[in-house]
């Protein structure tokens, strides 16, 4: 709507040779009453620097207007604490000709409070939009735009699937019992091929148009908001995509790293936290590109780093989103990230920021925390961080013969008996697999053995931490990332019209497919609202007898899960473990029998109990 008005306003401009054009104006609108007064407004358009900035309005003032070495910028920052809702013109003056550009300012709908970010109640559900569901052929080639096809065939190539294909899918979503919905990257990526992906972001202020639009995304979350799903959006903030026109037309050549010269990252981002590291290894992790097409943000400069701080914000308020996730967190600027996390928290104080922190070690991992001891005095104001060391570990304990002192379920309790280094063990994004990794199941053969798969849900959903569940993981699509990134992220099966099958309804899922479904659907509607897991302690114990026993409990309720990680019947004795137990029997909620605890118990192979007291 705005950007009609904008256009029919400037237009008549255009008319005057040597007037300017306004191109780009970011963000492009704003709030007032919000808690930080201070707002950068960027102009983009030919030669705007030549021009004089005058602001119609009373009450909204101008502080300062920054020229770039580029003349076809002006960083206009202006004080907003006395500001009420409005629309005010810029006014911009050269010569004789005057270009007004009116610039509206909301009023909030929100105060900051009344946003509930992600916790460890929630189970998110990841989906890569392109690759879900095409609600809307219509968008599936928007003519202008670099990559203007669809390949289904193409593991590189566009789909089609979009935001209304999410959309349509809220109550299948809602009733498989996730609390959350995580989008791979929604803004625009106009680049030549790979855009998909969504990770090289030429227009921070814009949905893809093969996506959708802004509007369509704001009521997608309202929708989802109203069906008890949270919303939680990608964003990076390392790297853009080089079609963006912050860069092809920099502003200046130190809006990017290494003077905006193309030099590939290391991918090492140890180096960061490595105490031994060269400087040189250092500055190569965060400030080199994460590839050629992806060049490296320079977060110092403060107008790069305001106007990215900004767009987080621009969304939080707009779409009332619950979360951010923020992709390859450790290759960007320490500093500015904690003061992008601190600044958003600031304005939404129950907020939740996950960062991608691609690190293979909890203390590495725990460096970037919130509070995290080891980064002290600095403080990355990170409340959650990726658990990527326990992914690795789950990725292999369910397939392993668990010992007393090594292998399998072992791996998983002597990686928990490390969390003291974590700030908050509890805040930890847990997660089988994401849209980087190889699939749970890496061929779908291996599916048969679906006993794999559900005691690696159960630990996933009831030890400490945020479970995220990758889409198609309940359908158990398997994947191999030898095979290609794409084939992680393949077609839901039914997401299409005429598609073969249609897993989102019973009918067309295989009976080993309803079978995961079912218990994946039904763990998850008990682990809904259920503050044993949401809100209650870890007990765990060593393993013994090759089985692994552990106690969730909040209050006077308490659930423990015994997993037998042995492809051998056991036989267990209950005394190590009374504390934990305090009936002479149980209901089991997996299989709704009831289990006798006296002095032994017996177990299968490879059994797993889920008692509730
Ligand atoms: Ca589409």
């Amino acid at each position: 709507m705005f950007i009609i008005m904008f256009s029919f306003l400037i237009w008549p401009a255009h008319l005057f040779a040597s007037a300017p054009i306004v191109k780009k104006v970011a963000p492009t609108f704003w709030w007032a009453g919000m808690k930080n007064p201070e707002l950068q407004i960027l102009l983009y358009g030919d030669r705007i620097a030549a021009c004089d900035v005058t602001l119609s309005s009373r009450d909204v003032e101008l502080k300062e207007v920054v020229k770039q070495t580029n003349p076809n910028y002006l960083l206009l920052y202006v004080d907003l604490s006395e500001a009420a809702p409005q629309t005010f013109d810029i006014v911009l003056k050269k010569g004789k000709k005057v270009v007004t550009v009116p610039y509206e300012l909301k009023a909030r709908s929100r105060n900051g409070n009344d946003i509930e970010g992600f916790t460890a109640s929630d189970v998110l559900y990841l989906i890569m939009p392109d690759r879900f569901a095409n609600g809307n052929p219509d968008n599936d080639v928007v003519p202008g735009m670099l990559e203007n096809k669809v390949d289904r065939n193409g593991q590189y190539a566009r789909h089609g699937g979009d935001l209304k294909g999410v959309a349509d899918h809220l109550d299948y979503l809602a009733d498989l019992g996730v609390t959350t919905i995580w989008l791979n990257p929604i803004q625009e990526n106009d680049m030549p091929d790979g855009s998909y992906h969504g990770y090289a972001i030429t227009d921070y202020y814009q949905v893809d148009r093969r996506l959708g639009s802004n509007e369509e995304f704001k009521a997608l979350a309202e929708q989802a908001h109203q069906k008890g799903l949270k919303v939680v959006m990608d964003m990076i903030f390392n790297h853009c995509g080089s079609e963006n026109y912050l860069f092809k037309d920099k502003p200046s050549t130190d809006w990017f790293n290494f003077k905006s010269h193309y030099t590939q990252t290391s991918f090492k981002t140890a180096s960061v936290q490595d105490i031994h590291a060269s400087e040189y290894e250092r500055r190569l992790a965060t400030d080199g590109w994460f590839t050629q097409v992806m060049p490296d943000l320079n977060h110092r400069n403060r107008h790069v780093a305001r106007y990215l701080i900004q767009s987080s914000i621009w969304w939080i308020e707009y779409a009332g989103i619950n979360g951010i996730r923020q992709d390859t967190h450790p290759y960007a600027d320490f500093d500015f990230m904690s003061q992008w996390c601190r600044e958003v928290l600031d304005e939404y104080p129950r907020f939740n920021i996950v960062g991608e922190t691609w690190l293979n070690s909890n203390v590495l991992v725990s460096f970037w925390q919130k509070d995290s001891r080891l980064a002290a005095p600095r403080n990355s104001n990170l409340p959650t961080v990726m658990d990527f060391p326990l992914t690795d570990l789950m990725n292999k304990a369910f397939d392993e013969e668990t010992t007393d002192w090594g292998g399998g379920l072992y791996r998983l309790y002597d990686y928990l008996t490390q969390d003291l280094v974590y700030p908050n063990p509890m805040s930890l994004l847990i997660f089988l697999d994401n849209h980087d990794t190889s699939r749970f199941y890496k061929k779908a053969e291996d599916t048969a053995n679906l006993t794999r798969y559900k005691q690696a849900l159960l630990f996933l959903l009831t030890t400490r931490g945020i479970p995220q569940l990758y889409y198609g993981t309940e359908i158990v699509m398997a994947a191999d990332k030898s095979e290609g990134d794409g084939m992680l992220r393949r077609d839901f099966p039914g997401g299409w019209s005429g598609d073969k099958s249609d897993c989102f309804t019973a009918e067309g899922r295989s009976d080993l497919q309803n079978e995961a479904f079912d218990y994946t659907r039904k763990l998850l509607n008990w682990r809904k609202g259920n503050d044993v897991i949401g809100k209650g302690s870890l007990t765990h114990f060593s393993i013994m007898s090759n089985v692994y026993v552990y106690e969730r409990k909040y209050g006077e309720h308490s659930a423990v899960v015994i997993m037998n990680g042995s492809d051998e019947p056991q036989e267990i004795n209950l005394t190590p473990y009374r504390e934990v137990l305090p009936a002479a029997s149980a209901t089991d909620f997996l299989s709704g029998r009831t289990v006798e605890l006296g002095e032994k118990l017996s177990l299968e192979p490879r059994e797993s109990l889920l008692l509730c007291f």
